[in-house]
């Protein structure tokens, strides 16, 4: 019989992360303060977030950061996590390249936002903090850190978008079981809430609302500090534990990668899967291309411009040098949430900017239809965003076919879609629609990061 799965004991659950900072052939421009537009400091992070991530965020020198065994320990309850050869796959789409995929969808939280959430939660706890908050939209780091703060024994507050709240009670659940207090945004529990209601009493709210909420509890909230889910620096390097398991387990299947893809929203699980690889192409010479698979309706890595911006809507974050499509962007509401940032991480940017990885967008209906060809193949119903690194293996996939290729590709299944089921009702009733984006309207969202950078 074939090999299908290629599975690690837990004891090859690896033991320190990987910083790619410490080898990038450019390191990132400085994150700047946004008062006095000096290059950022560890200590002008300490308020908002845990000392450790601080540090790990700017630390470009170490290029292994060792993994606490409490959150190793952790980390057993879903990991080492399977590799799976998506033979039925390569066969329905009748190409000679080879399909491997890593599946994060295995744990607690459905997704890879677990591996961040239970570092942060960890980091807290050893601090001294008693109380995590977090925004969450869709709600999947919410409910990653959710199950992290639990299994730490601290308090979890989530702000989630009010409007997500309503349509999406079963996320607002999960948060729930696992122990969270989740508070629909904009509240009245926080200044900025009460500003915002004060003025439309039927807000209902948005990301960048729910991070102000967030923020505003951390600072003003003895031993609180608040959490971040993807973009930032610390998160990309909690991730490599995804990509250093896969290229063990890509040397049990005797294989390389020639490509390696992930679905992109700020970067973090597409930077856990590649980094790990790319050090290769960094170091050795190899020639893997890596592809970020983006929405055509945020394409921020596509269209977007290479400037310092703001990390969230309202300008509270440092100045961040990311390709954005600008802070003020309004993202359409397409069902794969966690791609709808206007921004890619800092390194990710670096990184894009000196060849080292590449990006294609694509069609919301387009990221379905593969999703239900892999689904059907290979009996996993994928998250929405993971929908995107399918449909970009099937591209890749079907170039082979015409060329005669013989190439292996490797992706990442970020999470699985069992909480995403009115999507695909709405895609399988012929209800979903793609949303396109005219160069001139891109062009005045990015406009409001180019006045940053005058
Ligand atoms: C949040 C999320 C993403 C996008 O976030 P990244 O930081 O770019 O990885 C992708 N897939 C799933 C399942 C998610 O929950």
């Amino acid at each position: 019989m074939r090999q299908k799965k290629f599975i690690l004991p837990d004891s090859e659950i690896p033991r320190n992360w990987f910083n790619i900072q410490a080898v990038m052939p450019n390191k990132p421009l400085p994150i700047l303060h946004p008062g006095t537009h000096q290059p950022l400091k560890a200590e002008d992070l300490y308020p908002i977030f845990c000392e450790e991530c601080s540090r790990q965020e700017l630390d470009t020198t170490n290029e292994w950061i060792p993994i606490p065994e409490e959150v190793r320990e952790q980390y057993a309850a879903y990991r080492c996590t399977p590799l799976v050869r998506a033979y039925a796959l390569e066969e329905a789409l009748g190409t000679p390249a080879h399909i491997y995929f890593k599946n994060e969808s295995v744990s607690p939280a459905g997704s890879h936002k677990l591996n961040s959430a239970l570092a942060q939660a960890y980091y807290a706890k050893k601090q001294g903090v008693t109380n995590i908050t977090t925004e969450t939209g869709a709600g999947q780091w919410g409910g990653a850190l959710s199950y992290a703060a639990k299994k730490f024994g601290i308090e979890c507050a989530v702000y989630m978008v009010k409007a997500s709240y309503n349509q999406k009670p079963y996320r607002r659940s999960i948060m729930q079981t696992f122990g969270a207090a989740i508070t629909p945004s904009p509240s009245m529990s926080t200044r900025a809430g009460k500003d915002l209601l004060t003025i439309n009493p039927n807000d209902q709210g948005s990301l960048g609302s729910a991070i102000s909420e967030a923020i505003e509890l951390a600072v003003s909230t003895p031993n609180c500090k608040y959490t971040l889910g993807s973009v930032l620096n610390h998160v990309c390097l909690h991730q490599t534990v995804i990509g250093l398991e896969a290229e063990k387990q890509m040397e049990m299947t005797g294989e390389y990668p020639d490509i390696v893809i992930a679905c992109f929203g700020g970067g973090s699980n597409f930077s856990g899967l590649a980094f790990p690889f790319m050090r290769h192409n960094i170091q050795e010479g190899k020639k893997t291309r890596f592809i970020a698979a983006e929405p055509s309706s945020c394409p921020k890595l596509t269209r977007g411009k290479f400037e310092y911006d703001f990390g969230d809507e309202a300008g509270l974050t440092p100045l961040l040098p990311m390709f954005t499509v600008g802070h003020t962007f309004k993202p359409a509401t397409i069902h794969a949430g966690g791609l709808r940032y206007h921004g890619a991480g800092v390194i990710l940017s670096q990184l894009m900017k000196d060849g080292l990885m590449e990006a294609q967008d694509f069609d919301q209906t387009d990221t379905f239809k593969a999703g239900v060809l892999f689904a059907q193949c290979e009996g996993i119903i994928p998250a929405p965003e993971s929908c995107h690194a399918i449909a970009c293996t099937v591209k890749e996939a079907l170039k082979c076919k015409e060329t005669g290729e013989k190439k292996t590709i490797l992706f990442n299944l970020s999470g699985h879609g069992f909480v995403d089921m009115s999507a695909y009702d709405q895609y399988l009733s012929g209800e979903m629609r793609n949303y396109n984006l005219s160069d001139e309207e891109l062009a005045k969202y990015i406009s409001s990061a180019d006045a940053l950078n005058k």
